[in-house]
């Protein structure tokens, strides 16, 4: 008996990686524009050197309070936590840098956390009420460090500077409520790491500009902005970038004229090269 042979099993085709695509599209058909976006922006807003400008598990109750609401509004709430839970650590002056919306935190020493955690939800939301969505917030931070002590022992997130960056990310980020840009923000701005966080202001002078795809959700952003940049490039591109969209390419009145990137922006000139 002749015995017919297996026939090969088709080949599954490999789905072709869209953040390769595009930064490789990029770099043949627009060279140099993250350069050039970023020399651009510093000629304005200065070259812009890292500092750690809270201790983290501050500086993640401080993001978690600036969700959906302006940085004044999470410095107000912020230091009312500081009033009503005061912590006995060390007085801790806050570098907020260009990039911040408020006016920076007055000196003070970081929260009892352990206070914030135990407190009756109603009293915490009445003391942030002042920075907006406090019903939403207050019980987002008691989980949040509920989650930290239960893993840990304690508060402390000091710990994180220890591991590798994008672990370090997905151990926040196994925290109900806490995204990549939460994530992010704390990991680059306590520890220097080469994560690029993608709030509003970046993502729509990214997408004016085209160095990310219009189509690209908040998420994908952070991704295709680790495939472009240099880690030593992410700190200056996410500072710089928030500073051009509240300053000059804001949402509803971008001032093209007074813009340094305008020659290399898609928005008004959709040939740019
Ligand atoms: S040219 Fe206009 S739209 Fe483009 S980045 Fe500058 S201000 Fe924004």
């Amino acid at each position: 008996m002749i015995r017919s042979k297996p026939r090969p099993k088709p080949r599954k085709r490999r789905r072709p990686d869209r953040i390769k695509l595009w930064t490789g599209r990029l770099n043949r058909t627009r060279p140099r524009l993250v350069d050039d976006v970023l020399d651009g922006l510093a000629s304005i807003y200065g070259r812009q050197t890292w500092e750690r400008r809270l201790d983290p598990t501050s500086e993640l109750i401080l993001t978690i309070l600036t969700q959906n609401s302006a940085d004044t509004n999470a410095e107000n709430a912020f230091e009312s936590l500081r009033a009503a839970y005061p912590g006995e650590g060390e007085v801790e002056v806050h570098k907020p840098g260009t990039g911040w919306g408020g006016r920076g935190l007055a000196p003070g020493r970081a929260p009892d956390w352990a206070k914030v955690e135990a407190a009756p939800l109603p009293e915490l939301v009445e003391a942030i009420r002042t920075g907006g969505l406090a019903p939403q917030k207050g019980p987002r931070i008691q989980a949040a460090l509920r989650r930290i002590r239960q893993e840990r022992g304690d508060h402390s997130l000091e710990f994180l500077g220890d591991m590798p960056v994008l672990e370090a990310r997905d151990w926040l980020t196994a925290i109900d409520g806490i995204g990549k840009k939460t994530a992010s923000i704390l990991l680059l701005f306590c520890f220097g790491a080469p994560l690029m966080p993608v709030d509003r202001h970046v993502e729509r002078v990214a997408k004016r500009i085209g160095l990310i795809p219009a189509k690209a959700t908040a998420d994908q952003a952070h991704d295709y902005f680790l495939a472009m940049l240099q880690p030593d490039q992410m700190y200056e591109a996410h500072v710089n970038l928030i500073r051009h969209g509240r300053v000059i390419c804001q949402a509803r009145r971008p001032d093209h004229e007074h813009c340094p990137v305008a020659d290399r922006c898609r928005f008004v000139n959709p040939k740019a090269p």
